[in-house]
């Protein structure tokens, strides 16, 4: 690109942050603006492995591949799938070296791709309020403290509840069916040794009764457990509950399941959050509205089920930086980066709806223990068979 155009990307999340970072590697400026207050206002959430096409692939472009090496925890591709009496259907140790999904602390890689920007292009504590996108002239973002941003490019890096997508579509993200409760193990060594050992290095997940418990090793000595139920999208209202009275609400849809497994919602050290799961339509997409984008969850929200919304999200940012600086036009550069986004969010998309369908049928374990065979000889499969919900 000769001259360099202004870019305004909304959100410091895993998306934000790579695209602001590849278009540094390519002499591009950019600014991002972030509601947290700081970089550690808010827990960053577990732990991701990084695909090598997709993930991997963001890192490389952004020039911090070894840096991801020496951070990432290859003792954590370790996999277990149990049914809810805690048998064991599946057990695949951790590849040699992390193999080529290594998993990484999502504060770890922040940091990483935070650590890479110079000084100020994150301006925390911005979050924006407004976004205008007049047919003729530049769009315009309002932030909260009332000042008004021109640029050339306003990304939609900002998520689930993307204040840029509206203008590019009127869909909004649909509740799934599901809700996940978040819980938190700390010290885990020490204070929660029997659960540690249970749950091992990696990842362990259980399903049965169409329903699941997930728990994930994280760094620092955590564990944190993601539970899924079946549910109307109010059940996760929990405003002036006690905390123990919303574990019980948790516990109550696991009657029957291993002690183990129980305990794994009991035994949290912070109360639980309850989180509906939405996405957006499988096969999502936009018409072209000049200087104005999106990226990650804000362009194609999934649920977790395929683990791949913070590495698309990283790719999607790479992808949109190359495009960038790669044409002269800034158009043109949408118009490419968008062609390659849709068919790529599509597949990942049908790949999540069809897992979350799967896992949590009442015969889910089945399904699962198909979906984990081939993802632990690393060929990604989605689950299969008749949609029964
Ligand atoms: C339980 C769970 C497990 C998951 N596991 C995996 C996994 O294993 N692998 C994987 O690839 N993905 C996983 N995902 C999905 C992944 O977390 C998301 O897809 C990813 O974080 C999306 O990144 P993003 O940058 O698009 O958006 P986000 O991470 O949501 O970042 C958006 C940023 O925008 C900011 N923001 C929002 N609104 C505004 C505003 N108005 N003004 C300013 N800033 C704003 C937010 O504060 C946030 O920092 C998981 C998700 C969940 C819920």
């Amino acid at each position: 690109m000769s001259t360099a155009p202004t870019i305004a990307i909304v959100g410091a999340g895993l998306g934000g942050l790579t695209l602001a970072r590849v278009l540094r590697t390519h002499g591009i400026a950019s600014t991002v603006y972030e509601r947290d207050a700081s970089p550690t206002a808010r827990d960053q959430g577990g732990t991701l492995d990084l695909d090598e096409e997709s993930g991997q692939r963001a890192l490389s472009a952004a020039g911090l591949l070894e840096e991801f090496r020496e951070l990432s925890r290859p003792e954590g591709g370790e996999v277990r799938l149990l049914g809810k009496d805690a048998s064991t259907v599946l057990h695949a140790p951790a590849p040699e070296g992390g193999g080529d999904r290594p998993e990484i602390d999502r504060s770890a890689l922040r940091g990483l791709l935070l650590d890479s920007l110079p000084r100020g292009t994150v301006r925390w504590g911005r979050t924006v309020r407004a976004v205008a996108a007049p047919p003729a002239g530049r769009p315009t973002l309002t932030l909260s403290d009332g000042e008004r941003v021109e640029a050339d490019l306003v990304v939609g890096a900002d998520g689930a509840w993307s204040r840029v997508r509206p203008l590019l579509s009127d869909a909004p993200p649909v509740y799934s069916g599901v809700t996940m409760s978040h819980g938190l193990l700390e010290d885990v060594d020490t204070r929660h040794r029997a659960l540690a050992e249970f749950v091992g290095h990696g990842s362990m997940y259980a399903f049965g009764d169409e329903r699941a418990v997930v728990a994930q090793r994280n760094g620092g000595g955590r564990i944190r457990v993601y539970c899924s139920v079946k549910v109307p999208e109010g059940w996760s209202d929990t405003e002036g509950a006690a905390p123990e009275a919303v574990t019980k609400r948790v516990l109550d849809h696991f009657p029957g399941w291993d002690d183990a497994l129980r305990a794994l919602i009991t035994d949290t050290d912070r109360p639980l959050v309850l989180r509906p799961v939405h996405a957006l339509p499988v096969g999502y997409r936009w018409d072209r509205v000049r200087g104005l984008t999106l990226l990650g969850d804000a362009a194609h929200l999934m649920s977790p089920y395929a683990g791949a919304g913070a590495n698309l999200a990283m790719l999607d940012g790479a992808e949109l930086a190359g495009a960038i600086a790669a044409h002269d036009d800034l158009e043109t550069a949408l118009n490419v980066y968008e062609t390659a986004l849709f068919p790529r969010g599509e597949t990942a998309a049908a790949l999540a709806a069809a897992n979350l369908t799967g896992f949590l049928r009442p015969d889910g374990l089945r399904i699962a223990r198909d979906v984990f065979v081939s993802l632990t000889s690393h060929t990604p499969k989605a689950a299969s068979g008749d949609d029964t919900r």
